[in-house]
């Protein structure tokens, strides 16, 4: 028999890669993901929000060893600070797994594609110039003076060995279809341009996937060749097949897969829209139904983040002082979903303070001391306008739809500075709060517009004003925070 489930909705993040601690980018990652699940779960669909930890690799494993630490019980360790900063007293993920790809289920299911594979697969040798800390080549024309694009401190090592190769150009014709379709739908439009251009102006070479285990012996064992470990990549983007079951439990992968929706980084677009997919279709597996690619979070004037100029922050820092929902609705607001964004203490605090201590909290605990006072606790609610921000949360233009709810709620400030109900109830209590359960009404239409982004300060409000009656037990929702630390 077959099962069919037509409001499933797999969604999942890249898995960050285990060495070295949690940054704002993948929070930003983490909540993206997070809206989008949340907001199907409230549809009534049938949703699987995988995230998790890339554990393999040459570069964990100097990690690893620099912090004196065995990579098995370093990457554990670090794969617990990922699991922290999702639970819910920190962003308030609610994912449905969290897969390692030191998990043992993972390691045999990516060997299982790796054979799935094998007609594409051959044993050749590879040269080329080499960046260690991203594992992977660059030709010529990509050295900047003969450094890593990415790692402008690192040299290029020359390097030959012995690989495995995947033969990438038998797929390419048709991948440029799906994608040009939107059968494989990469978004924001800028990034499928990108995608497309790169496709259609080069033959794809054939993709390294191997590396002997005397170079790397951190990683998944190539099916009847002991000698080599698959190249991080393979391992890594298999997780997401093997995460629901490829290979281990197939009514639970038929179930979920395609994945409806991945989210990544600029900065690994062509693994996700050239590589993974050509994987799939060598494997006679189904495609991914789309790909949202997302920027990078810089320090205000646009200068790259990193941990040595000293201008990263660190999630649980802001979550500390200014509380979860706080970080939500800066990362989701203020970072472009199609661009980068910037994120400096200063430009936060403001944003916390105008936004969310005045506009939104001022708000529902005027709205509510007023019905308290004139209304005696109770409200009336009237019908209301639904905000139209679906097909925005659907595109995860999460930015577009937070400006649109919040737009709202300066019209609701704007309105009880125009009627005045203090004064309106001396002359016409039943006016004023009429005028009053319209806002109210409209409160609650934020409210539950907020649920995906604001979770835990959407459900305060709706327990702030329900079933006709004010409770304000809840307390202020954002206290004022004094000063920029
Ligand atoms: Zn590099």
């Amino acid at each position: 028999m077959t099962m069919t489930n037509s409001n499933k909705f797999y969604v999942t993040t890249s898995i960050p890669y285990a060495n070295a601690k949690p940054h704002l980018g993948h929070a930003m990652e983490f909540i993206e993901a997070d809206v989008i699940a949340r907001w199907h779960r409230l549809r009534g669909d049938d949703v699987l929000l995988q995230i998790g930890t890339d554990e393999h690799g040459q570069k964990l494993f100097e990690a690893a060893t620099e912090a004196g630490q065995d990579p098995a019980e370093f990457v554990r360790s670090m794969s617990q600070t990922f699991v922290e900063l999702a639970s819910e007293n920190r962003l308030n993920i609610t994912y449905d797994q969290f897969i390692r790809t030191t998990d043992t289920a993972h390691k045999s299911a990516a060997q299982q594609l790796w054979q799935a594979c094998a007609k594409d697969i051959y044993k050749g040798e590879y040269g080329g110039l080499y960046c260690t800390a991203c594992e992977r080549y660059y030709t010529e024309k990509e050295a900047v003076e003969g450094k890593c694009p990415i790692h402008p401190n690192r040299t290029l090592e020359e390097l030959k060995m012995e690989s495995y190769f995947l033969k990438l150009e038998p797929y390419q014709k048709q991948l440029t279809e799906l994608i040009k379709s939107d059968e494989y739908k990469v978004f924001p439009a800028l990034r499928k341009n990108e995608i497309l251009s790169f496709l259609e102006n080069n033959q794809l070479e054939d993709l390294s996937i191997s590396r002997p285990k005397t170079h790397l012996e951190w990683g998944v064992e190539v099916p009847d060749d002991p000698s080599h470990v698959m190249y991080v990549w393979f391992d890594a983007l298999a997780n997401y097949v093997t995460g629901i079951g490829y290979g281990t439990d197939n009514e639970r992968f038929n179930t979920y897969w395609p994945a409806d929706l991945h989210i990544i980084g600029k900065d690994i677009s062509r693994f996700h829209a050239v590589y993974w997919p050509i994987m799939l279709l060598s494997a006679g597996i189904v495609t991914p139904k789309a790909l949202y690619v997302h920027g990078f979070i810089n320090a205000p004037g646009g200068v790259k983040m990193s941990k040595s100029l000293g201008n990263s922050i660190e999630p649980d820092v802001i979550i500390d002082t200014y509380g979860t929902d706080a970080l939500r609705y800066y990362l989701l607001r203020y970072i472009p979903h199609d661009s980068d964004g910037e994120f400096g203490k200063e430009r936060f605090h403001a944003v916390y303070t105008a936004d969310l201590a005045n506009d939104l909290g001022n708000l529902v605990s005027r709205v509510a001391a007023m019905s308290m006072k004139y209304n005696d606790a109770k409200f009336e609610s009237v019908p209301v306008q639904k905000l139209e921000i679906d097909e925005l949360i659907k595109r995860c233009a999460n930015d577009k739809a937070l400006a649109h709810i919040f737009a709202r709620i300066v019209e609701q400030n704007q309105a009880i500075e125009n009627a005045k109900p203090w004064q309106l109830y001396k002359e016409d209590p039943a006016r004023a709060i009429e005028v009053l359960n319209q806002i109210i009404s409209n409160i609650l239409e934020v409210a539950v517009s907020l649920q995906p982004f604001l979770p835990d300060t959407a459900t305060k409000i709706l327990r702030t004003f329900h079933d006709g009656q004010i409770d304000t037990s809840v307390g202020i929702l954002f206290p004022k925070v004094d000063d920029v630390n």
